[in-house]
């Protein structure tokens, strides 16, 4: 088993390499038709470079790859970069830009872009246990909108939108559980309702919840115990109550921002707070391992189409 970037390397130099690993990874070696789940019987094909599905023609009895179904189905970019680009944007403390992982692979800064947010597809949480306990919530504002994200409105509407530094940009809102996970969640802006409802999803009634004295936090919160400390009377810590491990967190990603990504636009917010969160809860994780944990979501799909259409 590899330990850094530099064994890894060396442990899968070819493409049959990273393909034996990813069927170990995704299948435990016994590869499953993801077409139709029959698992019964499969035939190598093609020089064991793809599969055929054992069921009957009248089944299924399709031809697959490794990558089918997966983050890297119908991409023309090798594994071994696939693996090295995995490796790199899950290790990085601050991320990657596309600019950077293009050069370092020899591809197209478009292409390096569309790798990284396939790859990010594999950096969602997926737990979803409740938060309990003692849990910190803060909301800050990050990202930038384009004329594209003011839909509805008028010219003279999207002008004097984009000249307020809180309407230009996504709401962003930390659920963190003390000592425990970040969720992160972005809003089109600071409504209280839907910022409530991302609350109610994700914190256990009962938990006591920190937060400063913003106003969307003053009613709704009933189910749970809610002390908040006042930043406008310079208070940022009372005893037990603050919310400093969501700030903590907002420095980690807003430094990534400025010194990795420059801007980033309230379109893949979400994905970029995902990025972020992910590598944050698993911070105390070895970079290998992190790497392992990545590629068992590999199952996800991000097509062009999806990941480029106006919204
Ligand atoms: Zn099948």
């Amino acid at each position: 088993m590899f330990k850094n970037l530099h064994e890894l390397l060396q442990s899968m130099p070819t493409e049959k390499d990273c393909r034996d690993y990813l069927i170990e990874q995704r299948w435990g070696g016994c590869p499953v038709c993801p077409y139709c789940g029959y698992s019964d019987k499969t035939y190598l094909i093609e020089n064991g470079k793809r599969f055929k599905c054992g069921a009957s023609q009248d089944v299924c009895g399709k031809k697959y790859s490794v990558t089918v179904g997966t983050i890297f189905e119908s991409s023309r970019i090798p594994l071994t970069k696939w693996l090295n680009a995995v490796y790199v944007v899950t290790a990085h403390k601050k991320g990657i830009s596309s600019h950077q992982l293009g050069r370092d692979l020899g591809v197209t800064q478009r292409t390096a872009w569309f790798m990284i947010h396939r790859i990010r597809e594999m950096m969602k949480n997926v737990s979803n246990e409740m938060l309990q306990g003692a849990v910190e919530v803060d909301e800050t504002y990050m990202s930038r909108k384009y004329k594209s994200d003011y839909k509805g409105l008028s010219p003279e509407q999207v002008e004097y939108a984009q000249k307020s530094p809180y309407t230009n940009k996504g709401a962003v809102v930390g659920i963190k559980e003390r000592d425990g996970d970040i969720r992160v969640f972005a809003f089109d802006d600071r409504k209280a309702a839907p910022i409530k409802q991302a609350i109610y999803n994700n914190v256990m009634e009962g938990s006591r919840i920190m937060t400063d004295e913003a106003f969307i936090y003053r009613t709704g919160l009933e189910q749970y115990q809610h002390a908040a400390v006042f930043h406008a009377k310079k208070e940022w810590v009372r005893n037990d109550v603050h919310t400093n491990g969501v700030e903590n967190f907002w420095g980690v990603m807003k430094r990534a921002i400025h010194g990795t990504w420059h801007q980033i636009s309230f379109k893949h917010l979400q994905a970029y707070c995902n990025e972020c969160s992910y590598r944050y809860n698993t911070r105390k994780m070895k970079d290998a391992d992190r790497f392992t944990l990545s590629l068992q979501n590999m199952e996800r799909r991000l097509t062009w189409v999806k990941l480029t259409k106006k919204s």
